[in-house]
């Protein structure tokens, strides 16, 4: 089999791999009728975060079971499934609190930019659609996998409420579903950041109500002007750098609240700062299997379609490209057809 594997800094390779096999008795194995490229990747692609050695890329999945372990209660052959980017047991106690992503046994999944790939733990954290989509809504169940669950979870985090105005920094595609998950939660007002025409279109598709197309100070200034000097209730912050932080906090209004899902790189918090703004500050990877059930729900009655994020699609056998299609920004996020 044909996979992707990361050698070092721009270096993206579709070679020969072992096929993927059952390991342990909780592992199943899947069929990706589609996979595609995060925005998290790019850390690595860009060596801003060290590649430790050849890594198998790829780690948003949907698609069919087609073989499992042993030990299995819920997933069959032939289900489509759904499952997120760190295996989880959902049977712990942080499981149990709906944190997935800190689950006691977690596990990072890896190798889905490639035809099949091996999930640990399936049984806890793969989810069952109760049909098997139709190819058109696959896009849109995939982006669940990640991107998706990361927006809806910035928006959780950010405690957005109905009626409230809220500000998004970061317009990659976790931004973008920022927006379509604010809107889902009755946001007022939503102001997008962003200086990309095609990024700007999308979000006003998805709800945004103001474009910033400043940054740093001078769009902290602007989301103040928007908000006649009081701020934002709730802020989403879906970049990870030092930057994109200051901004989210400077843009809250006391007594608000900033969620943070971009992968923090380098960023520090002032503790006095935070204290005298009244701020709250909240985040870390998204517990995107505790939202699974809801989100499948909302793509199959056509309420949210967040695969309209891909604005590039491939052969997986392009996918060197893909990624230098994100990474110029030429893309917003390019899906992979193995
Ligand atoms: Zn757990």
């Amino acid at each position: 089999m044909e996979a992707t594997v990361l050698y070092g800094a721009r270096d993206v390779r579709f070679e020969d791999v072992p096929a993927p096999a059952i390991l342990d008795a909780t592992d199943a194995i899947i069929r990706l009728p589609f996979t595609c490229i995060c925005g998290s990747d790019l850390w690595p692609y860009r060596g801003i975060q060290p590649v430790p050695g050849p890594v198998p890329m790829g780690h948003e999945y949907c698609g069919f079971v087609e073989e499992v372990g042993r030990s299995f209660k819920s997933v069959k052959p032939g289900q489509f499934v759904i499952g997120s980017f760190f295996a989880s047991d959902n049977t712990c106690p942080h499981c149990r609190h709906g944190y997935q992503t800190s689950c006691q046994q977690k596990t990072p999944v890896l190798g889905g930019q490639a035809p099949r790939m091996r999930v640990p733990l399936a049984d806890g954290t793969l989810v069952a659609t109760r049909d098997v989509p139709q190819d058109d809504l696959i896009p849109s169940m995939l982006a669940l996998s990640d991107v998706m669950g990361t927006g809806w979870f910035a928006a959780e985090a950010a405690n957005v409420k109905p009626g409230a105005t809220v500000a998004v920094v970061g317009d990659g595609a976790v931004g973008l579903l920022g927006v379509l998950s604010a809107t889902q939660m009755g946001a007022e007002r939503i102001i997008a950041m962003s200086r990309h025409e095609s990024r700007q279109q999308l979000a006003r598709e998805f709800g945004a109500t103001d474009i910033v197309t400043e940054r740093g100070e001078e769009g902290v200034a602007r989301i103040m002007e928007l908000t006649r000097g009081v701020g934002a209730d709730s802020v989403l912050e879906c970049v990870g750098t030092q930057e994109a932080m200051q901004q989210a906090v400077q843009s809250t209004r006391p007594g608000g609240s900033v969620g943070y899902v971009g992968v923090p790189h380098g960023v520090t918090l002032d503790g006095a700062d935070l204290f005298f703004r009244h701020v709250r500050v909240f985040g870390g990877p998204a517990p995107v299997r505790r939202y699974l059930p809801d989100l499948i729900g909302l793509v199959f009655n056509a309420q949210i379609n967040p695969g309209r994020v891909f604005d590039l699609t491939l052969p997986l056998a392009q996918v060197a490209e893909g990624y230098r299609a994100m990474d110029e920004r030429r893309a917003i996020k390019t899906l992979l057809r193995p």
